[in-house]
């Protein structure tokens, strides 16, 4: 495994402290912002493997730091602690692109459970470009083709940008079009853990991905809701080529 850094953004000094004992033995550095500003700073120029960013912060608040991370660096996992439910649209809303959340008071159980399924996923990523894998092959569906090997989506040849957790959600229902996911499947399946009352995390995503390839985001064509159920990838009726062999 490679040295592992995550960068906390947190001003509340007590819940810092919590996190640190708790992730520190998830990585080789653990480094803590106290307020908006260093946080902006550390966050845009150092290299990091997580950033925990909190929302209310002294400064540039958690928001406007993932906004900036997102400007150059798309893929990096990003977690947001929050302080109440009501905040959650902001933060999951289509401008910002955190890849997860937790509210305040949290449980620190359940943060060491999302770290180390964030950092399974990296270690994956990095397996996947290895070769003969079967992830590496792309996948044509539709007008959109998407190649695992490269992180890159093209949709009618004009290539579309999304972020880690948007890449895996489409590459997921992509290799499985026509089969409807509750969402807690896609929790389980694209998040690496099944954790209730976090659905609201699988629509979030959902509408940011759709914002991005549905021609009409309001009538979704490519990934359709299944009333009471789920959802579904249904890009596939207009399906031009398929090598994949998973
Ligand atoms: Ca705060």
């Amino acid at each position: 495994m490679n040295k592992r850094r995550i960068l906390l953004v947190e001003d509340e000094q007590d819940i810092a402290e919590l996190v640190a004992l708790h992730l520190d033995d998830l990585c080789d550095e653990f480094v803590v912002a106290q307020d908006g500003y260093e946080g902006m700073r550390l966050a845009t120029s150092g290299t990091w493997d997580l950033t925990i960013l909190d929302l209310r912060l002294p400064g540039p608040d958690g928001l406007e730091i993932c906004r900036a991370i997102r400007r150059t660096r798309p893929y990096q996992p990003i977690l947001m602690l929050t302080a109440k439910s009501a905040e959650l649209d902001r933060v999951l809303g289509l401008e910002t692109g955190a890849d997860d959340y937790l509210t305040k008071p949290f449980s620190v159980l359940e943060l060491v459970a999302r770290v180390r399924a964030i950092f399974r996923r990296i270690e994956n990523m990095q397996q996947a470009p290895l070769p003969e894998a079967d992830s590496k092959e792309k996948v044509s569906v539709g007008n959109l083709s998407i190649d695992p090997g490269r992180r890159e989506v093209l949709q009618d040849s004009k290539k579309i940008e999304l972020t880690a957790r948007e890449f895996d959600l489409l590459n997921y229902f992509a290799r499985n079009p026509g089969r409807v996911f509750r969402r807690a499947d896609l929790l389980d399946n694209v998040w690496g853990y099944g954790h209730e009352g976090y659905e609201h995390t699988v629509n979030s995503h959902i509408n940011r991905l759709r914002a991005k390839i549905e021609s009409n985001p309001s009538q979704p064509e490519i990934i359709v809701t299944v009333w009471g159920v789920g959802y579904k990838f249904a890009g596939h009726d207009r399906i031009t080529a398929m090598d994949s062999a998973t």
